[in-house]
């Protein structure tokens, strides 16, 4: 880190924020100009904020050479890390289709999309338990009525399952849940993070719509600084001007992603388009980009769907997908995860 200090600045100053600098571990490096002084920071610099050197009065800009994020940082760990849920690899080359309904609604609906999606071959079914619907009027998801059907598809077909925690206090009935998904509306959610990071259990952390790349990292730093390694990034789409789409889905952060962190990461089409037409170009494109994985929702009858009905693939549009998916990613250079179903 670069510490820029202004013309003429207080010696008295000068010296005090020298020696709370060195005081915390760091060796300095100083080059002094005819007016201006600059102060090289030699250590970790992760837990120095730019706004608590700007808040000195002697320091006139502050520039960061090393991303603030550590245990993420590809930097720190060359290799790719890959996720492992019970033998479902994520990551390294592996490359795993999680696919399922936005909504767990009922028995039936939840058994009868679980196999389908497993006879196409995903590796992880997902199913909403808890839904963060932006009305309140709007269905709220079943609760843990929703995670008891999850459980039972998951006892049908061998799937392990992906769903979505909206609040700490929930954690327990978690216990049984194979990949916990942090979604985007509470991506910066820090005492949830804070909490996850404690779990031994992977997280799929959801970019926020509205937050950068850096944000998203320094999120998965949150859950990594808690000792839970375990973390796939998940690109959903992000708000621009545009509204023709729900979400626009920035393909750029897959490879811009995969150079800044060895954590895999995945694209959810679904969220990004909005629209079921759009969910197979993503996904190519997902490919194509380096993805380590999609998240695709699939509905049995997407018409009467609870919950964005409008983005869901039916059945037999998902299996003529996954077919397209099978012979791509080998093209790409990657291979499919394999099934491995989970007894517990
Ligand atoms: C979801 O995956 O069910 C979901 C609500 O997605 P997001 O958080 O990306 O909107
Ligand atoms: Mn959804």
């Amino acid at each position: 880190m670069i510490i820029v200090l202004k013309n003429n600045a207080d010696a008295q100053k000068v010296e005090e924020l020298k020696q709370t600098l060195t005081g915390k571990g760091f060796k300095l490096h100083l080059s002094q100009g005819e007016n201006t002084t600059i102060i090289g920071l030699i250590g970790d610099t992760s837990n120095i904020s730019e706004d608590w050197l700007y808040a000195k009065d002697v320091v006139d800009s502050v520039k960061r050479i090393k991303e603030p994020y550590k245990k993420a940082n590809r930097d720190m760990h060359p290799s790719d890390t890959v996720v492992d849920i019970g033998g479902v690899k994520i990551g390294g080359g592996s490359f795993a289709v999680i696919a399922g309904p936005c909504s767990v609604e009922t028995r039936p609906q939840m058994i009868e999309v679980a196999e389908d999606v497993k006879s196409s071959g995903a590796q992880l079914l997902r199913g909403g338990a808890f839904k963060p619907r932006t009305s309140p009027y709007s269905f709220q998801g079943l609760g843990s009525e929703g995670l008891k059907l999850l459980k039972e598809a998951k006892k049908a077909t061998g799937l392990p399952i992906v769903t979505e925690i909206m609040q700490i206090g929930h954690l327990d009935l978690f216990e049984d849940v194979d990949v916990i998904q942090v979604g985007t509306r509470n991506m910066q959610n820090f005492e949830l993070l804070k909490e996850l990071g404690k779990t031994k259990k992977p997280i799929l952390l959801k970019r926020g719509m509205a937050n950068t790349l850096e944000e998203l990292l320094m999120s998965a730093e949150y859950i990594m600084a808690g000792g839970n390694e375990q973390v796939i990034l998940c690109e959903r789409g992000i708000r621009t001007f545009e509204t023709s789409m729900r979400n626009t889905l920035d393909i750029s952060a897959v490879p811009m992603l995969k150079k800044k962190t060895h954590l895999p990461v995945i694209i959810d089409p679904s969220h990004a388009a909005g629209l079921k037409f759009m969910v197979e170009p993503l996904t190519m494109a997902a490919i194509a980009a380096g993805a380590d994985g999609v998240m695709i929702e699939v509905h049995n009858n997407p018409e009467k769907a609870l919950c964005d009905g409008m983005q869901s693939l039916t059945p037999k549009m998902f299996d003529d997908l996954m077919n397209k998916v099978k012979k791509t990613v080998p093209f790409f250079g990657k291979t499919m995860a394999a099934q491995v179903p989970v007894n517990r």
